[in-house]
């Protein structure tokens, strides 16, 4: 087969490729060829996998391309490389949460969003790297090491969803999962040029997600294009009953709302995110961005969230406090690793959980439990719920004056590795625009609108009322189809082996 052709293939978004195989002009076994043979050549500089599922994706593929041939009607992501983030179960998988102390741990069930990629036939294609229990936002924080970001293998690709938008963007996979409890999805999609979306809490069913905090967590895509976000959501979102926060809310057919008719649409600007600490040339992007809608019908609006400051000491009060409570569970007897030496039961606990842990979840697992203890419970936690609330009330009162509100994704582009891994808080404030979006159950969608001039991506984000991804996709469709930052590619000669 032609080299170029099978490199080509797999930097194809999912819905051109549908068309491909439905027109017999490829195959899903050639496509997954094509992405089994990026792995092989970029993973070794980029390490996105921490498993590569060869044998069952080239099976899965295999059993799609007779489908075709058979004339049975496939879904859009049918015989589609996917890659999953290594803390959603599927059977027969190891899931590590690239944590050692899951090390070992083979997923006894499938996770809701896996039975449903499953039942349409999509390609999964391997377990990609995140930080240690999706505490992070570079992959750094892995026990098995740090992903690389195919633009710039120097720096980091975001976290805590880092191998899978890496993977998707080095054509290691055509579409990916990640999970956002703080903006795992969205920061990795701004530092590596792709979309990702945090639906509304309550869309995606979180049965089989390894939980980290719990009111915050939601599963999203991680796609090359907003028509492909469309399709995987169409696929993951609606009600699950194992699930007990899943919505009973019908999921619409989101590819009913690629249009680029935005005439009207209300943008609101928070004027608060637009300040000291903000790179110039991510301003200038996300300005730009603004721009162009309005040029295509939409109108601007200034918008007010006073607590959007806050946001920050909220979240990283709530998220510890959860998680440490999520995580007593990794005790050495249920999952995984067991310390081989122990004097007693609990010296074994010790002994496990310290050498189990890595030194964020630890800090965060202390975090929490301070701030949960007797007699500190209401100065924190109770606080932080409170404020919470006022940066909900923000959100309610600003959604009374514009349909979507547009701001950055991260304060700079993709950072050095190394550069603030060190340095805890640092690393938390590159959070800052991401996190209301968690705390107030809200959905967030990343695109590409740009570039630095070291030629680093640049994401916008967009926001919008609870359940109503329709009118995210259809800004993001407008800015789409009239820009083309979602084409770019990086320099792979830089990552090939
Ligand atoms: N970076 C944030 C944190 O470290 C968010 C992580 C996430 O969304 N999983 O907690």
């Amino acid at each position: 087969m032609n080299k170029d052709r099978v490199k080509d293939l797999a930097l194809l978004p999912a819905h051109r490729l549908h068309e491909l195989i439905v027109s017999g002009e490829t195959t899903s076994l050639e496509i997954t060829e094509s992405v089994l043979a990026n792995i092989e050549r970029r993973d070794p500089v980029i390490k996105a996998y921490l498993t590569v599922l060869r044998d069952s994706a080239l099976r899965a593929a295999d059993r799609v391309d007779r489908k075709v041939k058979a004339g049975e009607r496939i879904n859009p992501l049918s015989g589609i490389p996917l890659a999953l983030k290594d803390n959603m179960c599927m059977i027969g998988t190891e899931t590590t949460c690239s944590s050692r102390i899951l090390k070992g741990f083979v997923s006894p069930y499938d996770a809701a969003v896996v039975e449903r990629l499953l039942a349409v036939d999509s390609v999964i294609v391997g377990k990609t790297n995140l930080d240690e229990f999706a505490m992070g936002s570079s992959t750094e924080n892995s026990a098995f090491g740090p992903t690389r970001n195919p633009w710039d293998p120097e720096r980091a690709p975001g976290g805590s969803s880092g191998g899978s938008a890496a993977a998707v963007t080095a054509g290691e996979a055509i579409l990916a999962l990640g999970s956002d409890t703080g903006g795992s999805i969205r920061q990795p999609a701004a530092f590596c040029g792709i979309v990702g979306l945090k639906p509304t809490y309550g869309r995606v069913s979180r049965y089989g997600l390894v939980a980290f905090a719990s009111s915050l967590d939601q599963i999203g895509p991680l796609t090359r294009d907003v028509t492909d976000c469309a399709l995987l959501m169409n696929v993951i979102g609606g009600h699950d009953s194992r699930d007990s926060t899943s919505a009973e809310i019908e999921c619409p057919n989101f590819t009913k709302s690629l249009t680029t008719d935005i005439r009207g649409l209300k943008m609101g600007v928070p004027r608060e995110y637009f300040q000291e600490g903000l790179d110039p040339e991510v301003e200038r992007s996300i300005k730009g961005a603004i721009k162009l809608l309005e040029e295509f019908g939409a109108e601007s609006v200034e918008i007010s969230l006073p607590h959007y400051g806050y946001a920050l000491a909220v979240y990283y009060i709530v998220a510890p406090a959860e998680a440490s409570s999520n995580l007593a569970r990794y005790d050495g007897v249920k999952y995984g690793y067991r310390h081989p030496e122990r004097e007693n039961l609990l010296d074994m606990y010790c002994k496990t959980k310290s050498e189990g842990f890595g030194p964020e979840v630890k800090r965060r697992i202390m975090l929490g439990t301070f701030a949960l203890s007797s007699g500190y419970y209401d100065a924190y936690y109770l606080k932080a719920q409170k404020v919470r609330t006022l940066i909900k009330n923000d959100f309610d009162q600003a959604f009374k004056k514009c349909d979507i509100v547009m701001i950055p994704t991260t304060p700079t582009p993709a950072f050095l590795i190394g550069e603030k891994v060190d340095d805890p808080l640092q690393m938390y404030l590159s959070d800052v625009f991401t996190l209301s979006v968690n705390l107030t159950g809200l959905p967030g969608m990343v695109i590409p609108c740009g570039f630095s001039s070291g030629r680093l991506p640049i994401g916008l984000q967009m926001i919008g009322r609870a359940f109503d991804e329709k009118t995210l996709f259809r800004a993001a469709y407008t800015f789409e189809q009239n820009t083309d930052h979602h084409k770019q590619t990086p320099d792979f000669s830089k990552i090939e082996r």
